[in-house]
């Protein structure tokens, strides 16, 4: 009985094979089509009544499972706004399906490498694949030193790719961002950078000492209000943009967890890591003071993103909010890369 099921299942299975080696063409054409139709995700396009949000990284410079460091993208009034485009973001934005070359601004909150890793892979991807202007990146003074540097980087590939796509040589423009920096009249502490269709973008000054000026940014479209905090230490200077925010998207730092984790790094051996973890407290956002800040302020959803340590199991992930309820009655969120929000 065995042996007969046995003799049947080689004959099936070696019909089977006959069977797709003779429509072999028609199985990869369909292949090939079922690729070429995948379809980019327009939402975020098309929706004109809300504000979308995209979590497209929740990493820092700590290597981790995160798929990609800072990067969230946020749309209103059909138009996409991308503030970080830390390392991994542009594929993290494949993944979701975001046409990444019809991006209306990119925002950058400062100039830590994990804000910006991928902005020239951003700005190469946009030209190769169909930008029709080039991409405008907004930040703080240093945009342009960075932008040109990318464009030095960057020169001999354009040429090539120009003398190779005419197509590419007519837009040659488009292979570099336009910089436009930020900046700030004395004792000023925000600024518009974008007014368009209903929708306005500030950019605030937060306090990551030494890193100056490092930014947030407060958009506004419809009666919502969204504060991108970039990093910061929890501070007095972020209340104005915090207050009453429908959605804050804060870094956030569990200095509880790291704080009992140094001694045994130390116990361990690892006085290098025990070091940095130190030196990393004060300058980012202790999720206690956090969850007090946004009590006092009536954020209305907090949404801990740039996440240290990174919560990559089910008990770490329990631990990371631990008594932040206790003290802000809004809803917590702790980000995970490829989340959506509507607003
Ligand atoms: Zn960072
Ligand atoms: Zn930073």
């Amino acid at each position: 009985m065995l042996r007969k099921l046995a003799y049947a299942t080689i004959a099936l299975l070696a019909a089977a094979t006959v069977l797709a080696w003779v429509n072999r063409d028609v199985l990869v054409d369909r292949a090939i089509q079922a690729r070429l139709q995948q379809q980019p995700d327009r939402s975020f396009l098309t929706d004109k009544e809300h504000v979308r949000v995209l979590i497209c990284g929740t990493g820092s410079p700590e290597i981790s499972s995160a798929k990609a460091q800072a990067c969230t993208l946020v749309s209103a009034g059909g138009k996409m706004f991308l503030f970080d485009v830390g390392d991994g973001a542009v594929r993290s934005l494949a993944h979701s399906k975001i046409p990444v070359n019809q991006l209306e601004r990119v925002y950058i909150t400062h100039f830590h490498s994990d804000h910006f890793n991928d902005l020239a892979t951003l700005i190469n991807a946009g030209w190769i694949w169909g930008r029709k202007s080039p991409l405008e990146v907004q930040g703080p003074v240093g945009t342009k030193q960075v932008l040109d540097g990318f464009a030095q980087a960057y020169a001999l590939d354009e040429g090539y790719r120009s003398t190779n796509m005419p197509h590419l040589a007519k837009n040659r423009a488009v292979a570099f961002g336009v910089p436009l920096e930020i900046t700030f009249a004395e004792g000023q502490h925000a600024v518009r950078v974008y007014d368009k269709d209903g929708v306005t973008i500030d950019a605030t000054l937060v306090a990551h000492d030494p890193v100056k000026p490092a930014l947030g940014y407060v958009l506004k479209y419809k009666g919502k209000k969204v504060f991108i905090s970039g990093d910061t230490e929890v501070s007095p200077v972020n209340m104005d943009a915090m207050r009453d925010a429908n959605l804050a998207i804060h870094e956030s730092y569990a200095a509880h967890m790291v704080r009992r984790a140094i001694p045994q790094m130390k116990k361990l051996g690892m006085d290098f890591e025990a070091t940095v973890a130190e030196r990393t407290i004060p300058y980012h956002a202790d999720n206690m003071a956090l969850a007090k800040q946004a009590q006092e302020a009536g954020v209305k959803h907090l949404l801990l993103t740039h996440l240290i340590p990174y919560p990559d199991s089910f008990v770490v992930r329990q631990m990371y909010t631990e008594n932040m309820a206790e003290h802000y009655k809004g809803k917590i969120t702790v980000a995970q890369d490829g989340m959506t929000l509507v607003l």
